[in-house]
């Protein structure tokens, strides 16, 4: 498996910045559309995809360099570059960001689903995602940029799976 090393201690600035910080990873600055949902997509790291395309796709692909990440739950494209749109088929893991996914993994790292965010919130009406997340982030340490497919960090998607479910 992965080595989770711990960051040093400015690399994770957690407390300052709750969501939507990217001390986990150096994503690609930039952003493009999608040409299936037409909303604006994240750039990803070539190691994100190395890590999570299956061999059968990544032998097709010349580079796996300059690739967007579609998060719209409705959107079938997860990743795209150009002419090459790829979907769930080509990823080996499940896609929790969309609709359907199961399990909906939030959290890759410390593997957090919506299934095991919602039996907290049934059983004591509160999760403790967030604080759990963010104190393995500091020991051991997270690894977003290979194991989640969105190569960031899952911070804001989890607080915002929280009140989704909080509110529904
Ligand atoms: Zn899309």
């Amino acid at each position: 498996m992965f080595s989770l090393k711990p960051k040093s201690e400015k690399g994770c600035d957690i407390t300052s910045q709750p969501k939507g910080h990217d001390c986990c990873s150096v994503q690609p600055k930039g952003k493009a559309l999608c040409p299936s949902c037409h909303t604006k997509a994240k750039g990803v790291l070539a190691k994100t995809l190395e890590h999570l395309l299956i061999d059968k796709t990544k032998e097709k692909l010349t580079s796996l360099e300059g690739f967007y990440f579609c998060k719209t739950p409705s959107c079938k494209v997860v990743y795209f570059k150009d002419a090459i749109q790829l979907t769930q088929k080509d990823i080996m893991v499940v896609v929790g960001h969309k609709e359907g996914a199961t399990p909906a993994t939030v959290c890759y790292c410390f593997n957090w689903t919506k299934e095991k965010i919602q039996a907290q919130l049934d059983e004591t009406g509160k999760s403790t995602a967030l604080k759990e997340i963010k104190e393995k982030m500091k020991n051991p340490g997270c690894a977003c940029e290979i194991l989640n497919p969105s190569g960031g960090c899952c911070l804001g998607d989890v607080s915002k799976v929280i009140k989704e479910l909080q509110s529904s």
